[in-house]
């Protein structure tokens, strides 16, 4: 079976694993938001992609939540000791990785490509594609001022309340190579647990990927992030509260307006489920907490099954 999943970071490619285990690995195409995108220190650092891609080789390091495993420092002492920028916390491991990706992005590879030669060289079959190849970028507007998304949640460490989201050049990106195809193709579409509106709003910022999935003949379905109206990490739960109104699992569909058939949603949030059918989404009520590999697995598979509402 056919699968496209959209994604954001850690929480998503947790879910992505789980579905690579649960069908053809090759047969599923991540489409991964680059709102988070960012240069450090001159080097192009894709957040989201990486987590994306590090889960799927099995490099990721679990227990920190980010990067990869085996990690060493080294280079960001020595930026640190020398005063330079180091907000940004990059591993060694991580760092060579971005050398590598920084230097064919400036002799002109789309990251689309940049990402594709990546994930063959790790030995992952999925397909990962950035939505765009484009500049794309997401700004939040507080009650402290305008911040970049990086700058919101690493520099700040996401305390300042969000009242806007702003995906900067978003509405005249293209989808990347692939996108397009991988969703027409897709007997089902997946939104991953990532966070609606930082991780997967940026994603379908960009209009011909929102349209293509107004227009599906296939079901999509969305996973929620939230387990008994909180996140299981980050400032997911507090901006849904500051702006969808709420965290219920009714709240989360409502990030989704006519893009989504069925809502897996936690056994915590059982009570939600009326809401959720009143707003013509169908509930699938389980556990969503991917503690570990089975856990996660059994997730992927309850999504999957909804391809029977076809
Ligand atoms: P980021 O881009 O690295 O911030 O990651 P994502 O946006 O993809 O994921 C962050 C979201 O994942 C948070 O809102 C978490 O609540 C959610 N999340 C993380 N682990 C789990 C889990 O085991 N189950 C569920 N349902 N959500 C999770
Ligand atoms: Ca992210």
């Amino acid at each position: 079976m056919k699968v496209a999943v959209l994604t954001g970071g850690v929480g998503g490619a947790r879910f992505l694993r789980g579905i690579a285990e649960a069908v053809d690995p090759a047969a599923v195409t991540a489409i991964v938001n680059v709102g988070d995108d960012l240069e450090v220190l001159g080097l192009s650092v894709s957040p989201d992609l990486d987590s994306v891609l590090y889960a799927l080789a099995e490099i990721a390091d679990e227990e920190r939540g980010w990067g990869r495993s085996d990690e060493t420092w080294n280079a960001l002492a020595t930026v640190e000791s020398l005063g330079a920028e180091s907000w940004f916390r990059l591993g060694d491991r991580d760092l060579g990785l971005h050398v590598v990706r920084t230097r064919a992005l400036r002799e002109g590879a789309p990251l689309s490509a940049v990402t594709a030669k990546l994930a063959a060289a790790l030995g992952v079959e999925t397909t990962i594609l950035p939505a765009t190849d484009e500049q794309l970028r997401t700004w939040l507007d507080t009650t402290n001022g305008s911040f970049s998304f990086q700058e919101w949640f690493v520099a700040r460490a996401h305390r300042d309340p969000v009242d806007r989201v702003r995906c900067e050049g978003a509405t005249e990106a293209r989808p990347a190579p692939g996108v397009l195809e991988a969703l027409h193709e897709a007997e089902l579409i997946l939104i991953a647990p990532s966070n609606p509106l930082v991780s997967i709003g940026p994603i379908l910022a960009v209009e011909r990927i929102r349209s293509a999935l107004e227009r599906r003949r296939v079901p999509c379905v969305a996973v929620s992030p939230l387990i008994g109206g909180l996140a299981v990490k980050g400032p997911a739960a507090g901006m849904l509260q500051r702006l969808q109104g709420g965290t219920t699992a009714a709240h989360v569909a409502s990030c989704y307006p006519g893009l989504i058939d069925a809502l897996v949603m936690d056994e915590a949030d059982a009570a939600d489920a009326d809401a959720v059918s009143s707003a013509g989404v169908r509930p699938i009520v389980t556990h969503t907490l991917m503690h570990d590999a089975a856990a996660r697995r059994r997730l992927a598979e309850a999504a999957l099954d909804a391809v029977a509402l076809a």
